[in-house]
């Protein structure tokens, strides 16, 4: 199965394409996680996307389509892919049309996640991540079993720092002009799926869930 997984920052996309990449047995690619390893790991990807993380600008398209056709390439997406945190402008949906076309393959279904604007803020606020294996936690609404810790891999959670509110006031104006567009991209393609958001998490899993079954026999 091949899904993306679309919405605003805070939406849930993260937590969300874990629990179907894990579900599906299926790889998931996020970009965000990828940059914010090569950011870590001090890489010359790394040092670029890092003024554009920073100031919550979008990364370029020419260095964000490479990097997700590379991961593609590997093996293991052979079997599917859950895609978070791209495409996020017509330009790297058409590219990402390319790329699987040369593949034979294509997308199954694009998870829109809706989420009131309040909502989006309240989360971004209890955010924590764990850096090393890309897990997001949240201080009320998912929080880790023992406080500061990753559940899956033991290492420390820390607080993104583009989760800062200014930051994220940049980000979300960035979804509005960049990304939004998409939803009219995929609902033409007969693609899109909307997901309430706003739910607990358990819930809004078992409603993506449920379609993706009902997609997909
Ligand atoms: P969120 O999950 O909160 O939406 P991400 O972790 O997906 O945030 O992304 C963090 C930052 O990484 C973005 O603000 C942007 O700078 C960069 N980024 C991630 N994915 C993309 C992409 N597909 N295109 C451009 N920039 C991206
Ligand atoms: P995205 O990848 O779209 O930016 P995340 O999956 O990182 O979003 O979720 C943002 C924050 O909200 C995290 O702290 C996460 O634990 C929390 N969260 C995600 N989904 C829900 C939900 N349905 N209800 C409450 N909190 C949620
Ligand atoms: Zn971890």
């Amino acid at each position: 199965m091949r899904i993306i997984m679309l919405g605003p920052p805070g939406a849930g996309k993260g937590t969300q394409a874990r629990k179907i990449a894990e579900e599906f047995h299926i790889p998931q690619i996020s970009t965000g996680d990828i940059f914010r390893r090569a950011v870590e790991e001090n890489t010359a990807m790394g040092k670029k996307a890092k003024e554009y993380m920073d100031s919550g600008m979008l990364v370029p398209d020419d260095i964000v389509v490479g990097i997700v056709e590379e991961r593609l390439n590997k093996p293991d997406a052979d079997a599917g892919f859950v895609l978070d945190g791209f495409p996020r402008t017509l330009y790297q949906a058409e590219r990402l049309e390319q790329i699987l076309e040369k593949k034979g393959v294509h997308i199954d279904a694009v998870i829109n996640i809706l989420v009131q604007r309040e909502t989006v803020i309240e989360r971004f606020t209890g955010r924590r991540v764990c850096q090393v294996c890309g897990a997001s936690y949240h201080i009320k609404y998912n929080p880790p079993k023992k406080p500061g810790v990753c559940d899956a891999c033991g290492n420390k959670l820390i607080t993104r720092h583009d989760d800062e509110l200014e930051t994220v006031k940049k980000r979300l104006e960035e979804y509005e002009q960049k990304t939004s567009p998409l939803i009219e991209f995929y609902k033409s393609r007969h693609l899109l799926i909307d997901i309430d958001g706003n739910k607990p998490i358990d819930e809004v899993n078992k409603s993506i869930v449920d379609v993706l079954r009902g997609e997909t026999k």
